[in-house]
């Protein structure tokens, strides 16, 4: 029996459980370890601040999952792996060994980056803490009006300040900081249509770079302090400083470096999916939309290794259908050069979103 260990529960490895559910691997002593018994799907992330959604409706529940699987389940995460020494050692210091490892942990926010961020500021990641917090600052914003101030200007910053608007309503006062242009890796039309959103919900877009976060305030550009009850950072992601010491191929960002199978570029007995992964041959976005497309291939993969057969490559898709949701119900939906938005885009995205945590809903 090949022991395989499967790091973090995230699009791809839910997809990997839900195949060994339909067929079990053979050869394959499977153990997951992921920190949470649930997986908040992030799509829906911004739905739940808006109060669109219940915890319930966003989260996929990974205990019967990984049951039906066959898979063991640790609740736990890592702290270091040794990929010559093939172990994983968690963060309660219990050491694993595997014949097979696949990743799929997720990216992480790097909290020293902007000073005072760890102490005064909510980071988006891990989104369990980010939501519990939350919940915090809605009590809070029951008692008394609250500015909040959103760092970061991508997809999901915008989402979530649209978000923050249709929860807190007129009791919020509401920015986002954007360190460059709104929406950078959309069309100009995307990018009207996202400025017209935020205007109609009178959230303030203050241009320039987030430099400090104090007890009371946002700083910007080094000297302009924005007064602030809530600093959100929803900066970019970064790659977990665990991966650093772990002797697999990484970039200079410490993404772990993978091929068209998904395998580790130094360790062929080490798969990677998700946001954790840079694709040296055909390098694509960091988004959910192409770790829920790696899953299947990556559950063939770990079945054809464990079993010593040929291993299938992963062709990302050359572009996404991208849906921001707008706070209100309504969402902007880009493909390409196209661009739409209103409420039948809402419900398309709200329609696919549930689809999608519906699909790993166990009986
Ligand atoms: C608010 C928000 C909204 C978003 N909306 C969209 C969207 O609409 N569409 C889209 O395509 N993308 C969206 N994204 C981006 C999307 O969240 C990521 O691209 C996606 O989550 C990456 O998936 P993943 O499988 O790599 O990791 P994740 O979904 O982050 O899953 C990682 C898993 O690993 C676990 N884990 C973490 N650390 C460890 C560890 N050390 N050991 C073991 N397990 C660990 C985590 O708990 C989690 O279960 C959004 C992001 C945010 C923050």
């Amino acid at each position: 029996m090949k022991k395989v260990l499967l790091l973090g529960a995230g699009h791809a490895q839910v997809s990997v459980l839900a195949a060994l559910a339909q067929q079990r691997m053979a050869g394959g002593d499977i153990l997951l370890v992921t920190p949470h018994t649930r997986q908040f799907y992030s799509g829906m992330v911004p739905g739940l601040i808006a109060g669109r959604y219940a915890e319930d409706d966003c989260a996929i529940d990974i205990v019967p999952l990984a049951r039906n699987a066959g898979v063991h389940l640790r609740i736990g995460q890592a702290a270091s792996l040794d990929a010559a020494a093939r172990k994983v050692t968690l963060a309660d210091s219990e050491e694993i060994g595997y014949d097979v490892l696949s990743i799929n942990t997720g990216p992480v926010q790097d909290r020293e980056r902007i000073p005072g961020a760890r102490e005064f500021a909510l980071f988006v990641r891990p989104i369990e803490g980010f939501i519990a917090l939350w919940k915090q600052t809605r009590a809070l914003a029951e008692a008394r009006p609250l500015s909040v101030v959103l760092v970061g200007s991508g997809a999901a910053g915008v989402e979530l300040v649209l978000a923050v608007r249709a929860a807190l309503g007129a009791r919020a006062e509401l920015t986002i900081v954007a360190d460059g242009p709104l929406l950078e890796n959309y069309t100009e039309a995307v990018r009207r249509k996202a400025t017209a959103a935020l205007k109609r919900a009178k959230v303030q877009v203050l241009q320039g770079r987030c430099t400090a976060v104090e007890r009371k305030h946002v700083v910007v550009g080094g000297s302009m302090r924005v007064v602030c009850d809530v600093p959100i950072i929803a900066t970019g992601s970064d790659a977990p400083a665990w991966l650093a010491t772990s002797g697999l191929a990484t970039d200079a960002q410490g993404f772990v470096r993978v091929g068209a199978t998904l395998q580790s570029a130094s360790h062929p007995n080490v798969f990677a999916s998700g946001d954790v992964v840079v694709r040296d041959d055909m390098p694509h976005p960091r988004s959910g939309v192409y770790a829920v497309r790696a899953g299947p291939v990556l559950a063939e993969n770990l079945r054809a290794f464990v079993a010593g057969g040929a291993l299938t490559p992963y062709i990302p898709q050359p572009r996404s259908l991208n849906l921001l949701a707008t706070g209100d119900g309504r969402a902007i939906a880009s493909w390409g050069t196209w661009s739409a938005q209103g409420w039948l885009m809402g419900w398309w995205k709200d329609h696919i979103d549930r689809a999608f945590v519906a699909r790993y809903a166990q009986g």
